[in-house]
């Protein structure tokens, strides 16, 4: 069965709930019943924003799904300024980005903190995106594929193998992310390989074949034909350029370009 791409649009700390409104209304007038057939796309607005673009959604019959961009991995408690994998399921999301590097890198979050928030998001029946990568030293040490390799290994042995097959990995090279560099194809198609050879080995052929990977890191209208024509990238998690319905629209619509 041939993967159907995955196009997450991640707004970080940017646009307000209204604002939002405005951003979906653009966004869903450029795309097409075609579009939404051959391409899975979902925006992930900070938690201010869920709530009304879940009614966007919802009353304009959009088929693009929501998501979140982080969540606590405790059904509820005294966790002040967190929100719940159960709050985020209301809210019908269907994706919750867990471990981007901006999470790890600025809010110290560790592999087994992003184990904890990926088995908690699918105990609430939603999809985790994570995300593995590595930063420009690694890359210049040579030691990507032991970082990447090693995050993977950290979330998902041991985990049941239906849900790894289920789930989403967006390799995003730091030194990429909102840098306006974006890995070459080939680059990008080696280590989102090495990651689905680090699963067959995990688990076996059915998982690895499943899993969706995408990528992530400085990608524009401009670049996604390339980096999705690449035989294991499956989609694109996608930061600066979600924010602009126009690009975000050439992006999904990628097969259109050239
Ligand atoms: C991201 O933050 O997930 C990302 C890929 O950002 P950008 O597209 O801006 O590089």
């Amino acid at each position: 069965m041939p993967r159907k791409p995955l196009i997450s649009g991640n707004w970080k700390m940017n646009l307000t709930h209204l604002e939002a409104i405005q951003v979906m209304q653009k966004l869903s007038y450029q795309l097409t019943t075609q579009d939404y057939e051959d391409v899975d796309v979902s925006v992930h607005p900070p938690f201010t924003g869920l709530r009304t673009v879940q009614l966007v959604l919802d009353t304009d019959r959009i088929p693009i799904a929501l998501g979140a961009q982080n969540c606590h991995w405790e059904e509820k408690g005294a966790f002040t300024g967190e929100v719940s994998p159960g709050m985020l399921q209301k809210l019908n999301c269907t994706y919750v980005i867990v471990g981007h590097s901006e999470r790890r890198e600025l809010f110290g979050e560790t592999d087994s903190v992003v184990r904890k928030k990926m088995e908690s998001v699918v105990g609430h029946a939603m999809t985790p995106i994570l995300c593995v990568g590595e930063t420009l030293e690694e890359r210049e040490a040579g030691t990507t594929e032991a970082k990447v390799a090693g995050q993977i290994e950290a979330a998902l042995t041991g985990r049941p193998p239906a849900e790894v097959a289920a789930m989403v990995v967006a390799y995003e090279p730091i030194w990429a992310i909102g840098t306006g560099r974006t890995a070459t194809p080939a680059d990008a198609q080696a280590t989102c390989g090495l990651i689905r050879s680090t699963v067959r080995a995990l688990f076996n052929d059915a998982v690895a074949d499943a899993l969706r990977i995408q990528y992530g890191g400085s990608v524009k209208g401009s670049n996604a034909a390339e980096l999705m024509a690449q035989p294991d990238i499956d989609g694109a998690l996608v930061g600066g350029a979600s924010l602009d319905p126009d690009e975000f629209a050439r992006i999904v619509q990628f097969r259109l370009a050239g």
